[in-house]
């Protein structure tokens, strides 16, 4: 049990988060996006933590009974479903919100017999290029939808930004810009901004926004994390230092001895690896906390342990608490040391984590 690797979910954290994507969006409602398992968080405890979001936002049907077993009532929108005909029979029984993107699913719902209600929110492709009509097919798949006796007659206008993350960047202001040309000329609420697009985009804030980063305290700006924007850390990974070694100067360390003891110093053994989740790509002079002091990764990360340089930290203990993100030391920063994103570091979390809740 000591050897577990934990991730504490920090409650108030998701609260606060909310309450404060709830101050930016100036009254548009908020979907709290929890597909991938609450962005690695728990899918169940993030909904009953944020169980007053105006909607939850999944990627799958699945995520979708989940939620309706725990008991949750509000609109739950599946972002890229039906995915097939016979998806929507289930999204009809759970009164699951669909996306519409494409005209396949279209014709589905047109060859469709069933009557119960289906909401449905119409993407529109404004420069992602990933889902959604072109502007000019827009109107004609709208009419399509509204033609149709079992979709609800409020159609939500959504599109997605590429690029809302860089806050000069033009690609988004063009992006607005066609959104509004088409929403013009149809009914509908608007929703356009993921967490970027709420901090950076006011113009974008439409009656809608879809946030989930944010939720959990990451940040979505390269270069800043989540509390550089007053969000707090949802997540604090941390496991224990079960053995301190001592190895001479020139000798290397971990698979493949990619790093070389620049001096006789101490080795310390941190219990996680990539069968948790931790990246294997966080690369030599990574941060460990380890109480108040940094540690920095030695050699590659292994399945089930990795090595950090204790010269900073000369009074390590076999059984310290090592800190491998969340409070105390920013998950952005191990993630750009492991090339990657803090999104990616908490959606890949393991089995093999223990999740407690603080
Ligand atoms: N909307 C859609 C369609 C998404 O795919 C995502 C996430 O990838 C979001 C909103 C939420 O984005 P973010 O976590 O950056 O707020």
């Amino acid at each position: 049990m000591s050897r577990t690797a934990v991730a504490t979910i920090h409650l108030s954290a998701l609260r606060a988060n909310l309450a404060r994507v709830r101050s930016l969006a100036q009254g548009a409602n908020v979907m709290a996006v929890i597909k991938a398992d609450g962005y690695g968080h728990g899918l169940e405890r993030v909904a009953r933590t944020l169980a007053d979001a105006d909607a939850f936002g999944v990627a799958a049907i699945a995520d979708g009974q989940r939620l309706r077993a725990a008991g949750h009532r509000q609109r739950i929108v599946v972002l890229s479903g039906p995915d097939e005909a016979a998806d929507l029979a289930e999204m009809r029984r759970l009164k699951l919100d669909a996306v519409i993107h494409h005209d396949a699913q279209i014709a589905w719902l047109e060859a469709d017999r069933d009557a119960r209600p289906l909401r449905v929110w119409l993407k529109i492709d404004t420069g992602m290029h990933r889902l959604g009509f072109a502007p000019h097919d827009a109107l004609a798949a709208h009419a399509r939808l509204t033609a149709l006796a079992s979709v609800d007659r409020d159609i939500v206008l959504m599109t997605h930004f590429s690029s809302s993350d860089e806050f000069d960047n033009a690609v988004t202001a063009e992006q607005i810009a066609r959104f509004e040309a088409v929403a013009a000329r149809l009914p509908g609420a608007r929703c356009l901004s993921n967490s970027a697009g709420v901090l950076g985009w006011p113009a974008a804030r439409g009656d809608w926004v879809r946030t989930g980063g944010l939720l959990y305290g990451l940040s979505v700006v390269d270069g800043k994390c989540g509390e550089d924007f007053g969000f707090a850390p949802a997540m604090t990974l941390s496991t224990r230092l079960i053995a301190v070694n001592r190895i001479t100067k020139g000798e290397r360390v971990g698979y493949a001895g990619t790093w070389t003891a620049p001096a006789d110093m101490p080795v310390g053994v941190v219990a996680i690896g990539y069968g948790d989740g931790y990246p294997r790509s966080a690369a030599s002079g990574t941060p460990v906390l380890l109480g108040e002091r940094l540690a920095r990764i030695v050699g590659r990360v292994s399945m089930d342990l990795v090595t950090i340089d204790l010269r900073d930290v000369p009074d390590a203990r076999v059984g310290d608490r090592a800190i491998l993100w969340g409070r105390g030391l920013p998950i952005e920063t191990v993630a750009a040391h492991a090339g990657t994103i803090a999104y990616d570091l908490t959606c890949g979390m393991t089995r093999r984590v223990l999740f407690v809740e603080d």
